[in-house]
């Protein structure tokens, strides 16, 4: 049998979709290769900063996204600290201004900060860490975000590297919640508003 001319999207895993779950926004094959090809790029962007260069994952949504990410990358001396900054409290799914949770990693002088997040909405979480991460003397700072939404705020909010650009529509999986739920699905999908 041949498989080099099968297109992996449409004849390999295609996912089962919960019942909670409306529609598939971004299928996890599409998340995987996605996630090989931003380690390629940025791997290659820090090759010149082994042993200087701190990923700082933003808890919890981004934490299955930086578990792939961080083990896709070139495997060099790196710290991984994670920073917790609360945003939508619970249930609400309109953002309401972000804060940080407990300690931000420290002694980041002459280290490169790579933040890597969940999801792009407001802008304010990168807002925050950036700021908090360049007043405590990181060499430099970057984002990198699995989810941006097509709005201005986010379209507007520096960031160096995306994963997907989607439309403005609640998203879970992957990493991202409502209420804690569903963090565990291995794709991006919209929730059906009955489950909400
Ligand atoms: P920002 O600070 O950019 O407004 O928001 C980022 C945070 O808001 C994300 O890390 C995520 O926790 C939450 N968020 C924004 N949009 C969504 C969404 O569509 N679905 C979920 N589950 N969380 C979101
Ligand atoms: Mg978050």
């Amino acid at each position: 049998m041949n498989h080099s001319t099968e297109t992996p999207s449409s004849t390999l895993h295609a996912d089962r979709v919960h019942e909670d779950v409306e529609r598939v926004v971004v299928p996890s094959a599409a998340i995987a290769a996605r996630v090989r090809a931003l380690a390629q790029s940025i791997g290659e962007d820090y090759a010149h900063a082994d042993g200087r260069l701190t990923v700082v994952p933003v808890m919890t949504g981004s934490f299955l996204f930086a578990a792939d990410l961080v083990r896709a990358l070139p495997q060099r001396r790196m710290r991984i600290q994670l920073a917790t900054v609360a945003s939508y409290g619970g249930t609400a799914t309109a953002t309401q201004g972000s804060s940080i949770v407990g300690t931000l990693p420290k002694h980041l002088e002459d280290h490169h900060v790579l933040i890597i997040d969940d999801i792009l909405d407001s802008g304010g979480t990168l807002r925050l860490l950036r700021a908090e991460f360049e007043s405590r003397g990181a060499r430099s700072v970057k984002a990198c975000v699995l989810l941006r939404k097509r709005i201005p705020s986010a379209l507007s909010t520096p960031v160096e590297y995306v994963g997907f650009d989607i439309d403005d529509e609640f998203v879970v999986g992957y990493g991202l919640d409502y209420d804690d739920l569903y963090r565990n699905l291995p794709y991006v999908g919209a929730l059906r508003r009955e489950a909400r």
